[in-house]
């Protein structure tokens, strides 16, 4: 089948190349001029971590990777107040667990199928016309074009969706937080394959080292979600500005930061996933939010899925969708409601909570506690075998 995938991100990637190796046609929009590399830092582990090894991408993976060792929690002056081993984490999930740059291991997909699909830059579809034998797309810059399957993989704010399921405002459940993300160079001080975090109530400010002198920022604070509509860069620093710790020496790094990751921390829910011959996956149709740290594995496992059950349906696409919706369903559906309910972790409301937090990060040192905490990461899914 000819099959259009709005999005070159993770899951629009990782979808690119199980439908390549199925033996189908796709096609990639991106609506960003190139491919997108570098970003926030994402922990990457679980179900999805095993496709990507069926993607043959490991190697690939750990190159680009960082095997972060501890996690640290600091006080205002940089007191070390909570310091995590994560090597018991990585005995847990079997040493399949790295962090690295979203769009690294986005690019490291990609370039499985890079020569072999086409992908069209620079333009994003424009409307979708269903007949019975497929769909017309329109395009905001190129000629109109056929496809028998449109598949939405476009993020969190989902063109694919809004076009084919209605507004945003319908399917958005926004989480109480904002987060922003950046990466500049020369900072100091590093803590080389430290995880560094300064939460106060309502605000949490982290960085990590990286290569190449860079050092990644993260910023989550809590807002109403009909807050100011200033600037990114003026609302961090209004939020952060009074914080403490190296909050100002951060603030004053954003001058100079031309790319600069501001966004509500949401989730997608949705009563189906897809209609006709339009689906979503990734965030476009389930965002866990960054607080569920598992959102790419799940995009790539969805991506398996759907090409796994449009190989064994033929060409029947709904007999797939269905099956693809029946058995991914719970399992996204759990892990919304654990990313959720870590919003006090990440967001942490009150000075007794920021103690409580504290205590359980020491106590998460110790295997059999670290194991409590961990039954949200570990995936209760079985990954089928099609044979592809
Ligand atoms: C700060 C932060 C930290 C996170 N940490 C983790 C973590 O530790 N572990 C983890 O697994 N996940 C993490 N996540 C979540 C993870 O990044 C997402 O779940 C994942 O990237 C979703 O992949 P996707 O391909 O569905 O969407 P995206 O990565 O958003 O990709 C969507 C793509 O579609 C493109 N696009 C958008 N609109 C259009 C359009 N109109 N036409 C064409 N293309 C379009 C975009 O340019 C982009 O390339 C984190 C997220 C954030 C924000």
């Amino acid at each position: 089948m000819r099959i259009a995938i709005s999005g070159a991100g993770v899951a629009g990637a990782a979808l690119a190349h199980w439908l390549h190796r199925t033996g189908h046609t796709p096609t990639v929009i991106e609506q960003a001029p190139r491919f997108r590399t570098g970003g926030y830092m994402i922990d990457f582990w679980g179900v999805g971590y095993q496709v990507a090894k069926r993607m043959g991408i490991e190697d690939q993976v750990r190159a680009a990777g960082y095997e972060i060792q501890r996690l640290h929690s600091v006080g205002s002056r940089g007191e070390v107040k909570a310091d995590v081993d994560v090597k018991v984490f990585r005995r847990m999930l079997g040493h399949d667990f790295t962090s690295l740059p979203r769009g690294d291991l986005a690019a490291a997909i990609y370039a499985t199928i890079e020569d072999k699909v086409e992908t069209i830059f620079g333009d994003s579809i424009a409307a979708l016309d269903e007949h019975d034998d497929g769909v017309r797309l329109a395009f905001e810059r190129g000629a109109p074009r056929d496809f028998d399957l449109v598949i939405g993989a476009d993020g969190l704010h989902s063109n694919v969706r809004r076009l084919a399921f209605g507004p945003e405002r319908d399917y958005e459940h926004y989480l109480g937080c904002k987060v922003a993300a950046c990466v500049v160079d020369g900072y100091r001080p590093r803590d080389e394959l430290v995880y560094v975090m300064y939460a106060t109530p309502g605000h949490q400010l982290s960085r990590c080292a990286l290569r190449d002198d860079r050092t990644m920022f993260l910023f989550i604070f809590r807002a109403p979600s009909d807050g100011t509509a200033a600037a990114p860069k003026d609302q961090l620093r209004n939020e952060f500005r009074d914080v403490g710790w190296e909050s100002r020496e951060i603030l004053a790094t954003l001058d100079g930061v031309q790319d600069l990751y501001f966004d509500v921390v949401s989730q997608i829910r949705m009563e189906r996933w897809s209609r006709g011959r339009t689906l979503l996956i990734g965030d476009a149709a389930a965002c866990i939010s960054l607080l569920g740290g598992e959102g790419t594995g799940l995009a790539i496992t969805e991506a398996y899925v759907l090409a796994g059950e449009l190989a064994r349906a033929g060409a029947d696409h709904r007999r797939a969708f269905d099956a693809y919706e029946a058995r991914l369903r719970p399992f996204i559906k759990a892990k919304q409601s654990g990313a959720e309910k870590n919003i006090p972790f990440f967001a942490t409301r009150t000075r007794l909570g920021l103690w409580f937090r504290i205590v359980a990060m020491r106590t998460m040192n110790f295997a059999p506690l670290a194991r409590l905490f961990a039954s949200t990461v570990i995936d209760d899914f079985g990954l089928p075998d099609y044979g592809i």
